[in-house]
């Protein structure tokens, strides 16, 4: 996948993150228009909304279907808005395509079923709609491969405006997010496929409406390429996906509040604090290599003198004496305690190392 190419939408300055915003599912005309509306109005560009909803058990809203993408058309008519919507089946990808949706993505649930991506890329590939942009969510399982063997199947159908949405992966039991957003699997994607976009959901990951911010700020310190954020114009009434969504008010405002950093600026500065790392660490090995060093002395002394090795009163004193001055300087006892027993286990083992050495 090294020949990808950039989502790149008229009218929507690549230099800055993408935005998607929109609710969770289409309910009704009404819904959808005054919350694309309002969102147009604070400078949103690409509209989403779910048609097709992929629910957890039976019984709840699954979507309002093919009645919804007239609505759609309706947003874009109105607000000039570019639309969105998750596609699950060849179905939705025909009904989709007919009904203009200019962008498709692929839900959580779908990426982790190599059957349904492939009838998907099918179902565009037949269409002759290779050139939309197609985002790819994570699997719902934390698995890097089963997601970019989706990705690899939209690419091999021969779509290249490829992204892919991380929206974190589901635990058992209850969490403080709804998703774990185990951020080193979208690095690890990220160091794989460089020229692939990554969006970040921060609406799924979190679930809850106060953690929309922190995710967002978190996904662009990372340098993800954009965010999809669930905002409706009446959330406490949503049929689905209530307590994640924010009105199109609150979402300017958490967008106004987020801080998008220069990259040169702030990699630069990065690579001067690391140098700073690389340095101190080379320091502290030193220092550790002279302690041992000094240790393998004393154990050449006692084993002349005949004497043990480990003296408890002095380990005890040791370590008294360096975690006191150690929280002086704000570095916790635990840890100072964890790292002198480790010192004091290697400086034994090397002063063993010298009295079973027959050769001093
Ligand atoms: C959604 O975007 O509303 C959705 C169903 O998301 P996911 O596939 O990430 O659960
Ligand atoms: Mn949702």
């Amino acid at each position: 996948m090294n020949d990808l190419l950039p989502l790149e939408i008229p009218g929507i300055d690549p230099s800055k993150p993408l935005v998607i915003a929109g609710p969770c599912s289409a309910e009704t005309e009404e819904q959808v228009l005054c919350s694309a509306k309002d969102l147009a109005s604070y400078g949103i560009k690409i509209f989403r909304a779910g048609i097709w909803k992929p629910r957890t058990k039976p019984g709840g809203f699954e979507g309002v279907g093919q009645p919804g993408l007239e609505w759609l058309k309706k947003v874009k008519e109105i607000t000039g808005m570019y639309t969105s919507t998750e596609v699950a089946t060849k179905q939705h990808v025909e009904q989709a395509l007919a009904a203009g949706v200019d962008i498709l993505w692929i839900g959580a649930r779908t990426s982790a079923n190599p059957f349904a991506v492939q009838e998907i890329a099918d179902a565009i590939k037949a269409a002759g709609a290779t050139d939309i942009p197609l985002l790819v969510k994570n699997p719902v399982n934390p698995d890097l491969e089963l997601w970019i063997g989706a990705l690899q199947r939209f690419y091999n159908a021969g779509i290249r405006r490829l992204g892919a949405i991380h929206r974190g992966f589901s635990a058992y039991g209850k969490h403080l997010y709804r998703n774990m957003p185990q951020w080193h699997i979208p690095l690890e994607l990220r160091l794989r496929y460089p020229n692939l976009p990554i969006i970040c959901d921060p609406s799924h990951i979190g679930g809850k409406r106060e953690l929309i911010a922190p995710l967002s700020q978190q996904a662009l310190d990372m340098g993800f390429n954009g965010l999809i954020i669930e905002s409706h114009c009446n959330p406490d009434e949503a049929w689905s996906d209530a307590s994640q969504q924010v009105t199109p008010e609150i979402l300017n405002f958490i967008l106004n509040t987020l801080v998008v950093r220069d990259e040169k600026q702030s990699t630069e500065n990065l690579t001067l604090l690391r140098q700073q790392i690389d340095q101190i660490d080379n320091d502290l090995l030193e220092v550790l290599s002279k302690r041992l060093r000094v240790c393998r002395e004393i154990g050449q002394y006692k084993k002349e003198h005949r004497m043990p090795v480990v003296q408890p009163n002095r380990y005890n004193d040791i370590m008294h004496d360096r975690i006191q001055v150690a929280e002086e300087m704000g570095i916790g006892a635990d840890f100072m305690r964890t790292v002198l027993l480790a010192i004091h286990e290697e400086s034994v083992r090397q002063q063993i190392e010298v009295l079973n050495d027959r050769s001093r």
